[in-house]
Parts: C-alpha cells; sequence; structure tokens
C-alpha cells in the first residue's frame, strides 16, 4: 500500500504538506504508522500540483526520504491544490517514474493506494504503464471523474480483493475514496487535507470511514457511502 494525500485551499508551500510534517509523507516513506500492507514506501515518489488550471509532476523511482534535490526546491513551489504519493510497489509490478502516482489526463492528478487485478479492468491500454494503478488511472480518467464512486463499485465487485483508495483533483475539486485502506480529513483554516493517515497529532484530524468517497470543493466536504450490492447475501441455488 502507499500513502497519499491531497490539499485544496489556500496557496501553500509544497514543502510545508509533504516534507514538514513531523508524520508526513517523508516520514511515511520509512515509517508510516497505519500502513496495513507493507512496512515501508521506498519504491519511489510523486507530486503534482496545479499551476493555475494547469498540472505539473515531479516523479520518482526512488525514495522521497533521500531526494535533496527535491527537499530544496519543495519549499518554494506553491500551489493551491496538490496530490502527492509515496510508493510501495505492489510485487510483479515495475519500479519506475511512470509507473509512479499521481498519474493525469491532462486536467485531473491521480494516485492509487492499493491493488487491482488488471485482468477486471475493462480498458487495458493507453495507460502511462503497465502498472496496475497505470491502468486503474486511464480507466477513471474514460469514465470521467464524475463517476468515480460507481466505477470503484463496479471494480470492486469485479475483484473481491481489490483495495480501491483513490484521491484525485483538478484545481478545484478533490476527491477520494476509502475501500480497503484508511483515509483521514484535516479542516484547516486555510484548506482542506485528504490523506491515508494524519501528518501530526494534532486532534482535528477525523478518520472517514471505509467504502465511502468524499468531494471537497471549495471548504465544502460531503462524504457519500460506497455500500452497495457488495453485501448482498448470494442468491440460494435453484432447484437440480
Ligand atoms: N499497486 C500499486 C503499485 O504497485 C500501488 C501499490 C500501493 O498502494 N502500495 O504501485
Amino acid at each position: 500500500m502507499c500513502r497519499h494525500l491531497g490539499w485544496l485551499g489556500r496557496e501553500v508551500a509544497v514543502s510545508s504538506l509533504v516534507l514538514d510534517p513531523p508524520q508526513g509523507l517523508r516520514v511515511q516513506s520509512y515509517a508510516p504508522r497505519r500502513q496495513k500492507n507493507g512496512l515501508m514506501n521506498a519504491d519511489g515518489w510523486g507530486v503534482g500540483f496545479f499551476d493555475g488550471v494547469t498540472p505539473r509532476r515531479w516523479r520518482s523511482p526512488a525514495p522521497l526520504w533521500g531526494d535533496a534535490s527535491f527537499a530544496s526546491v519543495a519549499p518554494a513551489l506553491r500551489s493551491h491544490c496538490v496530490v502527492a504519493a509515496v510508493r510501495s510497489a505492489t510485487v510483479g509490478m515495475p519500479i519506475d517514474s511512470s509507473a509512479t502516482a499521481p498519474f493525469t489526463d491532462g486536467e485531473w492528478l491521480l494516485s492509487h493506494n492499493g491493488v487491482v487485478d488488471r485482468a477486471v479492468l475493462p480498458l487495458r491500454a493507453s495507460a502511462e504503464s503497465v502498472c496496475d494503478s497505470a491502468l486503474l488511472a486511464a480507466n477513471i480518467f474514460a469514465r470521467g471523474l464524475d463517476a468515480l464512486g460507481d466505477t470503484i463499485i463496479e471494480i470492486g465487485n469485479a475483484d473481491r480483493f481489490a483495495r480501491l483508495n483513490m484521491l484525485a483533483a483538478n484545481g478545484s475539486r478533490l476527491v477520494a475514496t476509502a475501500w480497503g485502506d484508511t483515509l483521514s480529513i484535516l479542516r484547516r483554516d486555510d484548506g482542506i487535507v485528504l490523506a491515508s493517515e494524519p501528518y501530526d497529532d494534532s486532534p482535528d484530524w477525523e478518520d472517514l470511514p471505509d467504502r465511502h468517497l468524499v468531494e471537497v470543493v471549495g471548504d465544502r466536504v460531503t462524504v457519500t457511502s460506497l455500500e452497495t450490492s457488495l453485501d448482498r447475501p448470494v442468491p440460494p441455488k435453484g432447484p437440480r
């Protein structure tokens, strides 16, 4: 499982979200506190942010904790909307920048924290990488982010072992799902953070329930259940 973080609010330095917090993504790259799968996130990192309406990305297949160049430049990168991730690659997936979140369609930045059987994804081509997360991103982009909840329910139905924590932003909206892993929200005076796990010990963090979709527009937060037919009892077998 990877760890990711999204920000929508006032313009802030990227370093203040990713590198500076005592338990932020930099520390989560070697010592996550709530990660259920994998011990650390040493297989790369990606930081995406909006420059006006233009998404920009900086990704690397190396561990975030050792990237002195990024640490030097990150205080000068400022944005009102950020999607960042540190990666623990799923066994068998390539380890290179193109397999590392955030992915983009030119409008959205998107990160996946989890795993999915690529065979259940309807669209197999046109992804940046053969990594499950890149293919999943391509499928979500093709369907549109307005359908994120439905897409996750369908893929979750098709692969009962999938973990589908998504995080996406387009500069004015921040959306995320909790589906198999942790997700927390922090409402600050200057904006909203959605993160796989709290980046500090502030009591203001709230845990979001599993199988839910959260959407942030401005300072309005909507949380919707994705609970569906997954929990429907298996129908009895008919007479033979
Ligand atoms: N399956 C994705 C990958 O290999 C994400 C892994 C994760 O969430 N740890 O990169």
